[in-house]
């Protein structure tokens, strides 16, 4: 399927590996020139560079914290009209709610909720008024299931995911879709250190821990950053110009409810 957006050009944040590498490829792989994002520029480099051989599009590195005012400036300046954003940035640390000081609420809202509603505020009049634009806003499987031990992502997530279900209804109209798509377990560095760690405390070996884990999934696995690539370029394609305020949840099925 042709997703249509060959030419446009996308800011992905976050993107240096991981996820948002993962739709940085499937965007380019659709001929859409990139602005991508992350703070270790030679690691940042080496993927726009990869991207580029592999795809053929422009993709231009900006290796900033996208979480400050100066890092979201600097890309914005890089792609002033941006026709798709996705918005990602590394989550929260996981912990006890009765350590959490006013300071790692701040930290954890800014990273998560206030610097994707920033990009979408900077973005969104443009978008409108030329008549197309898509976001992507990359949460979390806890915004529908949450986990206990992740409540700064539970609540800032879950305040960006309030803000769109507004916003969204509104920008539709002018072609302009926000959507969350929601990872449940994916194969990416910061999982494998999640089992690294997982695998440190029980004493088992880290592969041992990683298989056992990928095999409670209904799925039998974890999701690949390509699949989850794949469905950002779908979300971003004029054939989803009808999907709008939704979140998608991307997990082998380990969400249990109906609906
Ligand atoms: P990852 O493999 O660790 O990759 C994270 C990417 O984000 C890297 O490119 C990193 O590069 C960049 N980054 C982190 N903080 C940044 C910042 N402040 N400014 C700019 N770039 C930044 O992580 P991932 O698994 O793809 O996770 C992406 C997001 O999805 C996270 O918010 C995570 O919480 C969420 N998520 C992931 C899973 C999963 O199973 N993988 C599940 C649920 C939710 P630098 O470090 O060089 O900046």
């Amino acid at each position: 399927m042709d997703m249509g957006i060959k030419g446009r050009k996308a800011i992905v944040c976050a993107a240096s590996k991981g996820l948002g590498k993962g739709c940085a490829m499937a965007l380019a792989e659709e001929g859409v020139d990139l602005v991508i994002n992350a703070r270790t520029k030679a690691e940042l480099e080496a993927t726009a560079e990869e991207i580029r051989k592999k795809t053929g599009v422009k993709v231009t590195p900006i290796a900033v914290d996208v979480t400050t005012d100066a890092g979201r400036k600097q890309v914005l300046a890089a792609c002033p009209e941006p026709d798709i954003i996705i918005n990602n940035a590394g989550g929260p640390p996981p912990g006890d709610f009765r350590d959490w000081d006013r300071d790692a609420w701040i930290k954890a809202i800014d990273a998560n909720m206030l610097t994707p509603i920033e990009f979408i505020k900077a973005s969104v009049d443009g978008m409108m008024k030329r008549g197309f634009g898509r976001i992507v806003n990359i949460t979390s499987s806890s915004v529908k299931a949450p986990i206990d031990i992740l409540g700064l992502s539970n609540g800032a997530r879950s305040g960006l995911t309030g803000f769109v279900a507004g916003v969204a209804r509104v920008t539709v109209r002018h072609g302009v879709t926000i959507n969350g798509l929601l990872p449940g377990p994916f194969a990416t560095d910061r999982l494998r250190g999640t089992y690294r760690a997982r695998a440190a405390k029980s004493g088992k070996s880290y592969e041992e821990e990683y298989n056992a884990g990928a095999k409670m999934n209904p799925a039998g696995r974890f999701g690949t950053p390509e699949e989850f690539g794949a469905a950002c370029a779908f979300l971003c394609s004029v054939h989803a110009s009808y999907i709008t305020g939704q979140n998608l949840l991307m997990d082998g099925g380990q969400y249990p409810g109906t609906y």
